[in-house]
Protein backbone atom coordinates (compact mmCIF):
# COMPACT_ATOMS: atom_id res chain seq x y z
CA UNK A 1 0.00 0.00 0.00
CA UNK A 2 1.67 3.18 -1.44
CA UNK A 3 0.72 6.74 -1.31
CA UNK A 4 2.74 8.46 -3.67
CA UNK A 5 2.57 11.89 -5.34
CA UNK A 6 4.66 12.99 -8.33
CA UNK A 7 5.88 16.62 -8.61
CA UNK A 8 7.15 18.27 -11.39
CA UNK A 9 6.86 20.94 -14.00
CA UNK A 10 4.61 20.14 -16.81
CA UNK A 11 6.85 17.78 -19.16
CA UNK A 12 8.77 16.76 -16.45
CA UNK A 13 7.55 13.11 -17.33
CA UNK A 14 5.63 12.72 -14.39
CA UNK A 15 2.35 10.85 -16.25
CA UNK A 16 5.11 8.49 -18.10
CA UNK A 17 6.50 7.59 -14.62
CA UNK A 18 2.74 7.15 -12.87
CA UNK A 19 1.45 5.19 -15.82
CA UNK A 20 4.51 2.97 -15.57
CA UNK A 21 4.17 2.86 -11.67
CA UNK A 22 0.79 1.26 -12.51
CA UNK A 23 1.70 -1.66 -14.06
CA UNK A 24 4.30 -2.26 -11.71
CA UNK A 25 3.40 -1.71 -8.23
CA UNK A 26 -0.86 -2.23 -9.68
CA UNK A 27 -1.64 0.66 -8.20
CA UNK A 28 -4.34 3.61 -9.74
CA UNK A 29 -2.54 6.34 -11.27
CA UNK A 30 -4.92 9.44 -10.98
CA UNK A 31 -4.28 12.45 -12.80
CA UNK A 32 -6.43 15.56 -12.12
CA UNK A 33 -5.24 16.44 -15.54
CA UNK A 34 -6.69 13.96 -17.02
CA UNK A 35 -9.49 14.18 -15.03
CA UNK A 36 -10.54 18.01 -15.66
CA UNK A 37 -10.26 16.51 -19.48
CA UNK A 38 -12.60 13.56 -19.66
CA UNK A 39 -14.96 16.43 -17.76
CA UNK A 40 -14.51 18.54 -20.31
CA UNK A 41 -14.98 15.85 -22.81
CA UNK A 42 -18.05 14.68 -21.51
CA UNK A 43 -18.85 18.84 -21.05
CA UNK A 44 -20.27 18.46 -17.23
CA UNK A 45 -20.63 21.41 -15.34
CA UNK A 46 -17.24 21.32 -13.84
CA UNK A 47 -15.65 20.73 -17.03
CA UNK A 48 -17.42 23.66 -18.38
CA UNK A 49 -16.12 25.99 -15.46
CA UNK A 50 -12.40 24.23 -15.86
CA UNK A 51 -12.36 25.33 -19.33
CA UNK A 52 -10.65 28.32 -19.35
CA UNK A 53 -8.49 28.33 -17.09
CA UNK A 54 -6.85 25.43 -18.66
CA UNK A 55 -6.78 26.94 -22.59
CA UNK A 56 -5.25 29.38 -21.14
CA UNK A 57 -2.53 27.61 -18.97
CA UNK A 58 -3.72 28.93 -15.71
CA UNK A 59 -4.68 26.60 -12.40
CA UNK A 60 -8.46 26.34 -11.84
CA UNK A 61 -9.75 26.91 -8.74
CA UNK A 62 -8.59 25.28 -5.55
CA UNK A 63 -12.25 24.72 -4.40
CA UNK A 64 -13.27 23.03 -7.96
CA UNK A 65 -10.27 20.24 -7.90
CA UNK A 66 -10.25 19.79 -3.76
CA UNK A 67 -14.02 18.78 -4.68
CA UNK A 68 -13.12 16.17 -7.58
CA UNK A 69 -9.62 14.52 -6.28
CA UNK A 70 -11.72 14.22 -2.97
CA UNK A 71 -14.40 12.12 -5.04
CA UNK A 72 -11.85 10.35 -6.87
CA UNK A 73 -9.80 9.53 -3.29
CA UNK A 74 -12.50 7.30 -2.19
CA UNK A 75 -13.87 5.24 -5.10
CA UNK A 76 -12.63 1.41 -4.23
CA UNK A 77 -9.38 1.28 -6.48
CA UNK A 78 -8.06 4.06 -4.83
CA UNK A 79 -7.99 2.20 -1.58
CA UNK A 80 -4.88 0.57 -2.03
CA UNK A 81 -3.13 3.13 -2.64
CA UNK A 82 -2.34 5.96 -5.79
CA UNK A 83 0.10 7.74 -7.44
CA UNK A 84 -0.98 11.46 -8.00
CA UNK A 85 0.08 13.25 -11.08
CA UNK A 86 -0.41 16.66 -11.09
CA UNK A 87 -2.33 16.92 -7.59
CA UNK A 88 -1.37 18.84 -5.43
CA UNK A 89 -0.76 21.37 -7.30
CA UNK A 90 -0.82 24.59 -4.73
CA UNK A 91 -0.16 24.78 -0.71
CA UNK A 92 -3.54 25.16 -0.49
CA UNK A 93 -4.26 21.57 -1.90
CA UNK A 94 -1.50 20.01 -0.35
CA UNK A 95 -2.95 21.13 3.20
CA UNK A 96 -6.71 20.14 2.04
CA UNK A 97 -5.13 17.04 1.24
CA UNK A 98 -3.23 15.75 3.97
CA UNK A 99 -6.01 17.02 6.32
CA UNK A 100 -8.22 14.48 4.64
CA UNK A 101 -5.85 11.78 5.00
CA UNK A 102 -5.19 12.22 8.45
CA UNK A 103 -8.53 11.85 9.29
CA UNK A 104 -8.31 8.59 7.91
CA UNK A 105 -5.55 7.88 9.39
CA UNK A 106 -3.76 7.87 6.36
CA UNK A 107 -0.69 9.63 5.65
CA UNK A 108 1.33 10.21 2.05
CA UNK A 109 4.61 7.33 1.52
CA UNK A 110 6.79 9.31 -0.63
CA UNK A 111 6.90 12.63 -2.95
CA UNK A 112 8.98 12.38 -5.64
CA UNK A 113 10.30 15.30 -7.48
CA UNK A 114 11.31 15.09 -11.27
CA UNK A 115 13.66 17.69 -11.94
CA UNK A 116 14.05 18.69 -15.66
CA UNK A 117 15.84 22.13 -16.80
CA UNK A 118 13.25 25.00 -18.67
CA UNK A 119 14.73 24.18 -21.97
CA UNK A 120 14.23 21.04 -22.05
CA UNK A 121 10.82 21.37 -21.31
CA UNK A 122 9.58 23.71 -23.69
CA UNK A 123 11.67 20.97 -26.21
CA UNK A 124 9.20 17.83 -24.50
CA UNK A 125 6.03 20.09 -24.21
CA UNK A 126 6.02 21.17 -27.79
CA UNK A 127 6.26 17.59 -29.53
CA UNK A 128 4.17 15.95 -27.49
CA UNK A 129 1.18 14.21 -28.33
CA UNK A 130 -1.99 12.62 -26.72
CA UNK A 131 -4.38 9.65 -26.63
CA UNK A 132 -7.79 11.51 -26.30
CA UNK A 133 -9.45 8.07 -25.42
CA UNK A 134 -6.49 6.08 -23.36
CA UNK A 135 -4.30 9.12 -22.21
CA UNK A 136 -0.90 7.59 -23.34
CA UNK A 137 1.36 9.82 -23.86
CA UNK A 138 4.08 9.94 -27.10
CA UNK A 139 6.43 12.50 -28.71
CA UNK A 140 7.24 13.05 -31.95
CA UNK A 141 10.90 12.45 -31.54
CA UNK A 142 11.66 10.38 -28.59
CA UNK A 143 8.93 8.18 -28.53
CA UNK A 144 7.27 8.14 -31.46
CA UNK A 145 4.32 5.58 -31.54
CA UNK A 146 4.61 2.81 -34.42
CA UNK A 147 2.33 4.55 -36.71
CA UNK A 148 2.62 7.86 -37.28
CA UNK A 149 -0.52 9.81 -35.54
CA UNK A 150 -1.72 6.53 -34.31
CA UNK A 151 -2.28 5.22 -30.52
CA UNK A 152 -0.35 1.86 -30.33
CA UNK A 153 -2.71 0.61 -27.67
CA UNK A 154 -6.16 1.61 -28.90
CA UNK A 155 -5.78 2.86 -32.44
CA UNK A 156 -6.78 6.15 -31.61
CA UNK A 157 -5.72 9.04 -33.65
CA UNK A 158 -3.30 11.03 -31.63
CA UNK A 159 -3.52 14.94 -30.85
CA UNK A 160 -1.96 17.96 -29.77
CA UNK A 161 -3.51 19.51 -26.57
CA UNK A 162 -4.85 22.61 -26.86
CA UNK A 163 -2.67 23.71 -24.11
CA UNK A 164 0.58 22.89 -25.20
CA UNK A 165 1.12 25.77 -27.81
CA UNK A 166 3.71 28.28 -27.37
CA UNK A 167 2.66 31.16 -25.35
CA UNK A 168 0.35 28.34 -23.34
CA UNK A 169 3.31 26.40 -22.36
CA UNK A 170 5.00 29.28 -21.34
CA UNK A 171 2.49 30.42 -19.04
CA UNK A 172 2.25 27.14 -17.56
CA UNK A 173 5.95 27.11 -16.79
CA UNK A 174 5.59 30.36 -15.01
CA UNK A 175 2.32 29.53 -13.09
CA UNK A 176 4.55 26.04 -12.01
CA UNK A 177 7.11 28.24 -10.50
CA UNK A 178 4.78 30.93 -8.85
CA UNK A 179 2.30 28.43 -7.40
CA UNK A 180 3.44 24.71 -7.26
CA UNK A 181 7.15 25.61 -6.59
CA UNK A 182 6.73 25.90 -3.06
CA UNK A 183 5.66 22.66 -2.90
CA UNK A 184 9.01 21.60 -2.73
CA UNK A 185 9.68 23.26 0.97
CA UNK A 186 6.30 21.54 1.75
CA UNK A 187 7.55 18.29 1.61
CA UNK A 188 10.89 18.63 2.53
CA UNK A 189 10.45 20.05 5.21
CA UNK A 190 7.95 16.79 5.90
CA UNK A 191 11.10 14.76 4.97
CA UNK A 192 8.79 13.02 2.20
CA UNK A 193 10.81 14.89 -0.96
CA UNK A 194 12.91 12.11 -3.07
CA UNK A 195 14.49 14.17 -5.78
CA UNK A 196 15.46 12.81 -9.37
CA UNK A 197 17.23 14.00 -12.28
CA UNK A 198 14.58 13.87 -14.98
CA UNK A 199 16.33 14.01 -18.22
CA UNK A 200 18.55 10.35 -17.83
CA UNK A 201 15.79 8.46 -19.80
CA UNK A 202 12.63 7.18 -19.14
CA UNK A 203 14.07 3.18 -18.01
CA UNK A 204 16.77 4.85 -15.98
CA UNK A 205 14.22 7.79 -14.05
CA UNK A 206 11.88 4.57 -13.44
CA UNK A 207 14.38 2.26 -11.26
CA UNK A 208 15.10 5.21 -9.56
CA UNK A 209 11.97 6.06 -9.03
CA UNK A 210 11.09 2.52 -7.88
CA UNK A 211 14.56 2.37 -5.89
CA UNK A 212 13.08 5.83 -3.83
CA UNK A 213 9.85 4.48 -3.44
CA UNK A 214 11.23 0.99 -2.14
CA UNK A 215 13.11 2.80 0.27
CA UNK A 216 10.07 4.79 1.20
CA UNK A 217 8.09 1.62 1.96
CA UNK A 218 10.73 0.13 3.94
CA UNK A 219 11.10 3.23 6.30
CA UNK A 220 6.97 3.12 7.09
CA UNK A 221 7.15 -0.92 7.63
CA UNK A 222 10.32 0.32 9.69
CA UNK A 223 8.11 2.65 11.70
CA UNK A 224 5.09 0.46 12.26
CA UNK A 225 7.77 -1.93 14.41
CA UNK A 226 8.96 0.56 16.39
P1 LIG B 1 -1.85 18.62 -16.58
O1 LIG B 1 -2.45 17.59 -17.48
O2 LIG B 1 -1.48 18.05 -15.24
O3 LIG B 1 -0.73 19.39 -17.21
O4 LIG B 1 -3.01 19.68 -16.28
C1 LIG B 1 -3.58 20.44 -17.33
C2 LIG B 1 -4.29 21.66 -16.77
O5 LIG B 1 -5.33 21.24 -15.88
C3 LIG B 1 -3.41 22.58 -15.93
O6 LIG B 1 -2.70 23.49 -16.73
C4 LIG B 1 -4.45 23.26 -15.06
O7 LIG B 1 -5.16 24.25 -15.79
C5 LIG B 1 -5.43 22.13 -14.77
N1 LIG B 1 -5.06 21.38 -13.55
C6 LIG B 1 -4.67 20.08 -13.46
N2 LIG B 1 -4.44 19.73 -12.19
C7 LIG B 1 -4.68 20.83 -11.44
C8 LIG B 1 -4.60 21.13 -10.05
N3 LIG B 1 -4.22 20.20 -9.15
N4 LIG B 1 -4.93 22.38 -9.64
C9 LIG B 1 -5.33 23.33 -10.53
N5 LIG B 1 -5.41 23.13 -11.84
C10 LIG B 1 -5.09 21.89 -12.30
Amino acid sequence: MMRIVLLGPPGSGKGTQASALQQRRAIPHIASGDLLRAHIADNTDLGRRARPFMDRGDLVPDDLILDMMAARLVEPDAQNGYTLDGFPRTVAQARDLDQRLQALGHRLDAVIYLRVPEDELLRRLSGRRICPNCNAIYHVDTMPPNQKDICDHCGSALIQRQDERPEVVRNRLQVYAEQTEPLLEYYQSRRLLHEIDGTIGVDRVLAEVAEAVGRASQQVAGEHRT
